[in-house]
This record gives structure tokens, sequence and C-alpha cells, in this order.
């Protein structure tokens, strides 16, 4: 199946009882048991087991081309349950650009149970190499393309080398999805998303995944995932489904605007610079063309007089929201360093190099005329 059938058909089939083309969202959170532990197919409690979730998950095991998947109430849902999965004073190496909340959730399991996280600039895959070399790492955490930086990881040769040391390779795919980036198919072991963002893609719901390349790491989540509880509702299960349905759709418009917008910025005299992997101008734009059959909807920018030029454009933007989060049809801006990544100490957010004034686009699928004047009406 290729992706767009994938997207409608991967795990998903007619309810078996009705014939209905939506899976019912099955509001329950017990199972009536025939005699005491004898359940219908395994059915006993809604944590445990829920069909509306079930198909979530097959779905997204599907989309990835994993062994199995798991649907969490969050993104940070399921880091948490993944990070429980670690023996206290395991050691992560992580990239040094990410979601400040990832970051905070990082730094504090050091904090309560000794979790070692050093974080790296993966731009170079060969730093990331030596620095396996050494040994003694559990974990690698990639977030490519990074949030809000829009670094990008080789994860070819990082999972190679992760492998090599005995480590986990594991990908937030999250900014790509599964329609421009399989980091399961590139050698990673596992890939966690937001699906809050594209997967949902209608800014109407809070979840998370983690997809497997392996049964037997599935296996153990599973059971961390009901153990540690962070399961996502039924209604939650099918707003994220009913996003999946449009996904290749909205990430071809997506991209198409965050093209026409890059550009946009790139060529006008009041902005500093663009990040965005699609732009020649890009330091991994070969990477990019390598590991993603596409560059995504996320554009970061910096104008020419910093912090005071950005609050002043935000102001005057009409189309762009001023909110965090991303993936939705509607276009949001933000300034990372006053809003999403605040929870990232100043000093460390200056070394990593976002800079107070950075402005993160999460580009729309509105008609991208209206987009790019928007953005050039803004700048004055
Ligand atoms: C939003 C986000 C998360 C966290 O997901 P939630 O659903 O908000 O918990 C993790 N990684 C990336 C890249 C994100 O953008």
């Amino acid at each position: 199946m290729r992706f767009d059938t994938l997207a409608i058909h991967g795990g998903q089939e007619p309810d078996p009882q009705t014939g209905a083309v939506n899976v019912p969202v099955y509001l329950t959170s017990t199972y009536a048991q025939k005699a005491p532990g004898e359940t219908k197919d395994g059915y006993d409690y809604a944590r445990t087991k829920h069909p509306t979730r079930e198909v979530l998950e097959r779905s997204l095991s599907a989309l990835e081309g994993g062994a199995g998947a798991l649907a969490f109430s969050s993104g940070l849902g399921a880091l948490t349950t993944l990070l429980w999965s670690l023996s206290k004073g395991s050691r992560v190496l992580a990239c040094d650009d990410l979601y400040g909340g990832t970051y905070r959730l990082f730094e504090h399991a050091r904090r309560t149970w000794g979790l070692e996280t050093e974080y790296l600039d993966m731009s170079d895959p060969e730093r990331v190499v030596k620095w396996l070399r050494k040994g003694g790492v559990q974990m690698v955490y990639m977030e490519t393309p990074t949030n809000p930086l829009l670094r990008l990881s080789d994860i070819d040769a990082i999972s190679e080398a992760s492998r090599e040391a005995g480590a986990t390779a594991v990908v937030d795919n999250t900014f790509a999805t599964p329609y421009f980036q399989r980091p399961l198919d590139l050698g990673a072991d596992i890939v966690l998303h937001s699906t809050t963002k594209y997967l949902g893609g209608h800014s109407d719901v809070v979840g998370g995944a983690l997809v497997f390349r392996e049964k037997a790491t599935y296996e153990r989540l599973k059971w961390l995932q009901n153990a540690a509880g962070a399961i996502p509702g039924p209604l939650d299960c099918y707003l994220v489904l009913r996003g999946i349905r449009t996904l290749g759709l909205r990430m071809r418009a997506h991209a198409k605007n965050a093209e026409a917008v890059a550009r946009a910025l790139e060529a006008h005299p009041k902005v500093e610079r663009v990040l965005y992997p699609g732009l020649p101008s890009h330091p991994q734009h070969e990477l990019a063309k390598e590991q993603m059959s596409g560059f995504g909807g996320m554009v970061s920018a910096e104008l020419k007089g910093g912090l005071e030029a950005s609050k002043l454009f935000l102001s005057k933007l009409h189309y762009f929201f001023l909110a965090e989060s991303l993936g939705g049809v509607e276009s949001l801006v933000e300034a990372p360093a006053l809003m999403t990544h605040m929870s990232i100490p100043k000093a460390e957010r200056e070394k990593r190099g976002l800079t107070d004034g950075l402005i993160r686009f999460s580009v729309g699928v509105e008609d991208p005329d209206d987009l790019v004047e928007d953005v050039t009406r803004a700048l004055g």
C-alpha cells in the first residue's frame, strides 16, 4: 500500500459488527465478564486494552512500518513511559536542540532518579560516533528536524553507531511525520510522536505515541503503558485517527506553503536568517534531501533588530495566530524563548543558538499567497 492508502486503510477495517466505516468510539472503562477472569478476547479494563485505541495503534504502526505501536495521553506521556523503561543511573545521549518539555523531563529525571542525560550537537554524525565509542550509553535520543532550530540528525549513521554501542536509537518524528520521514526504515529502534501536532492535525486533541521496530520492545513498553497509565481516552483516539486519514493531503500543502513562506522571508531585507531544511541555504539541505521525502511545514527565522523587531512583527500578523503548538491546519507563530522553550535556562538556550528574538512558524494549509502577503505586510 502506498502512503495515502495506508493512512486510510492501514490497520483499519470496517467495524465487524455493523460495517460502520469509522471505528466506534467505545465509551467504556470496563467490560462484563462471563465468569471471574473469563473475558471476551482479553478485554478486562480500559487502561489495559481498549478497542478504539487498538485501531489507532495499528494505524500508527502501519504508517511508520513498525512491529507495533502504543498510544499515549500526550507526547510527554509517551516519553515519561519510555524513560521508565530505563534502569536507575542510565545514560542518555540527546541532541542539544529539543522541545522544551522534553528537556525539562530529562532534567527532572536527572534530579529524581539519577538519569544522566548529556546533550550534543548531532549535526555532525562523526561527533556522535566518537562519543558512543566511549561506551556506557543506553539510549540515543534524536529530534530531527529539531524544535525550533530545524537542525537534522543523520538517522542512518547515528542508528548504526547506536546499535554498535548497544544503545537504543529513538527518533522524535513529530516535525517530519511518517509522510516525509520513516526513521524505522533508516535503522532507528523507536519512533516517538506528539500526535497533538500533525497527526491530529486540527489543534483539537493532545496525544502521543511510540512505534517500535521490534516486537519484544513493543511488548516491554506495552506492559509499562498499562503500569504507568498515561493512556489516551477513546474520543481522543478517534480524533487522532480522523486526522491521520488526511495526513498526506495536509503534509503536501504544509510543505508547499512553508517553502513559499521561507523563500519570501529569505528574500526580505529585514530578515537576518531563515531556517528551513528545504532551502539550499540550510547547512544540512543535502542530508534533508537524502533522509526526508519533503521538508515539512515548520520554518524558523530571525529578524534584524532582535527581540523588539520580532515583537512588533508578531503583533502585525493576521492569519498566523500567536500561539504555542504546531501542526494544525491553521497557521501559528510564536517566540520559542518566551513561550514553548522557556523551561530551558537562558544561558543554555544561548549556548544552543536559540536567541530571544527567534520566531517559529507553523505554516498552515491556507492559500499560500495569503500567507506570504501576511508575512510581507507584517515585515512592513
Ligand atoms: C509538542 C512536542 C512534544 C510534546 O508533546 P505533547 O503532546 O505536547 O506532550 C514532543 N516533541 C516535539 C517535537 C513536540 O513538538
